[in-house]
């Protein structure tokens, strides 16, 4: 038997919803560049283009040693990096968990924590240095990859402006990252000199020139998304930057934020449910259409609205499925590769994983759709951001190189291959001119690249 008619329009409306023609992606992408330029000449604005300081481009040939350090998430992660031309690397590197204690204390605690792993990493892995006694110069530089958001005002100066992601030091915001972790390193006599503050994005960006010159753009489809790319200053309206020789800068987006007025984005009664139940309402709106925090929950409340309505699973849910963030963005990875006859990994899933007393093929082939559905919005709309910039730059005629880093990309099936041809409809033959390719675990490269470009001035 097949669907019923009224399972059928059902989901046949849906997806009218998350249907993104080209013409409502032009519309996007032209809204995406007006906020880019405002970003660009004002502070405060809704799309923030924050300058990010790093100046000048990787050739690919720079040679030295240098250590990255990243804060952002589950891990400290610290790195030794060794360039050695010819874009090639050598990598060491280290994982520390930040313990719920060590986030929600004050502050020193948690750089005397960095600056005791580093001692311990330079300790137990390095070879290349040994700081002779009485030699004062022989720091180590240090890139810090800081993945909150920070008000930077120079190379190695910016402020904490809010914590996310479950940190909540009380005495931190406000006050210069750098000065803090540079002070815990005194405290603890670690040789080291912090020469650089870089967002992940701005990491993966320089990452991937090094390896591939013509790189004009970085982006995280991780547990959020944002991108950054290279800027000509003069563009940069509303800094004043002084260093003539420097031509080009790159800026941090934060494009997880564009059109949180939602003017433009097709939001469905689905992503608005998710916006008003998550723990920042009316924020980051675009990220919560993308990015691997939200397309399960996305997908979850498709799901309940076809079980209310008796269309799905014979109107039963569990307890499981009605559990916020249940659905899992990996479920929609496993489901999309789902290729078996009868849907046995959705199978697994819906009644294994998450307690549906049983499920039909119509119900999982249903369940499969609202998984495509929202997989390929999240990959258009991805490529809208990745469009709008290389409008903004004129580069679509030219081309330009993408380095791509995140568990989304990483893992969802078909996510590049959707954006590519989102790309095509836009631009025709020059797509093939853009070159996505994934840049894994690009931001410590780029912290150690941005300390060997600032100690180069
Ligand atoms: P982060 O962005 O936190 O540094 P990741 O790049 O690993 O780290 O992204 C984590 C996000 O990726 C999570 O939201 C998770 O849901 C999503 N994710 C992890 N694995 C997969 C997968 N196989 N398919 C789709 N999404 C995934």
């Amino acid at each position: 038997d097949g669907a019923s008619d009224a399972q059928l329009s059902a989901i046949d409306g849906i997806a009218k919803e998350f249907d993104l023609t080209v013409e409502k992606l032009s519309e996007i992408i032209k809204h995406f560049c007006n906020e880019m330029d405002k970003g660009l000449s004002k502070n405060g604005m809704t799309v923030p283009m924050i300058p990010s300081f790093v100046t000048g481009i990787p050739t690919g040939n720079e040679v030295g040693t240098f250590l990255a350090l990243d804060l952002g998430g589950t891990n400290l992660r610290i790195c030794e990096i060794s360039f050695e031309g010819k874009g090639a690397i050598k990598i060491k590197q280290q994982k520390h968990k930040v313990t719920e204690n060590l986030k929600a204390g004050p502050s020193h605690q948690l750089f005397d924590f960095i600056a005791d792993c580093v001692d311990k990493f330079l300790s137990e892995y390095t070879e290349f240095v040994t700081v002779q006694p009485g030699v004062h110069d022989r720091k180590l530089k240090l890139g810090f990859t800081f993945s909150f958001p920070v008000e930077q005002t120079a190379i190695n100066k910016g402020t904490l402006i809010k914590w996310t992601k479950g940190f909540t030091c009380p005495d931190a915001e406000n006050k210069d990252v750098v000065f803090m972790l540079q002070e815990a390193m005194k405290r603890k006599n670690v040789p080291v000199i912090v020469t650089a503050l870089v967002n992940d994005t701005v990491g993966t960006l320089l990452s991937h020139s090094y390896k591939d010159p013509n790189t004009l753009i970085g982006i995280i489809y991780g547990t959020g998304t944002n991108g950054a790319y290279f800027e000509d200053i003069p563009k940069i309206k509303k800094i004043n930057f002084s260093d003539d020789s420097q031509k080009k800068m790159i800026v941090n987006i934060e494009w997880g934020a564009f059109d949180s007025e939602k003017k433009v984005l097709p939001l469905t009664m689905f992503d608005n449910k998710l916006d008003r139940e998550s723990n920042n309402p009316h924020y980051q709106i675009f990220e919560k259409m993308i990015s691997g925090m939200y397309l399960g929950e996305i997908t979850r409340n498709i799901l309940l609205h076809l079980i209310d309505r008796m269309l799905l699973f014979d109107g039963y849910s569990s307890k499981d499925l009605n559990r916020h963030y249940s659905f899992e963005t990996e479920y929609l990875s496993t489901i999309e590769a789902d290729e078996t006859q009868t849907l046995d990994d959705t199978k697994k899933i819906l009644e294994e994983l998450l307690n549906i007393p049983s499920t039909t093929l119509i119900d999982r082939q249903i369940v499969k759709r609202a998984c495509q559905m929202v997989g390929l919005r999240a990959a258009r709309l991805s490529s809208a951001s990745l469009a709008a910039i290389l409008i903004h730059c004129d580069k679509v005629e030219c081309g330009s190189s993408v380095g791509i880093d995140g568990s989304l990309f990483e893992f969802y099936p078909h996510f590049s291959a959707r954006i590519k041809k989102a790309l095509q409809e836009l631009f025709g033959a020059n797509a093939d001119k853009i070159k996505i390719s994934l840049a894994r675990d690009g931001s410590g490269v780029g912290a150690a690249l941005a300390a060997m470009l600032a100690a180069q001035k």
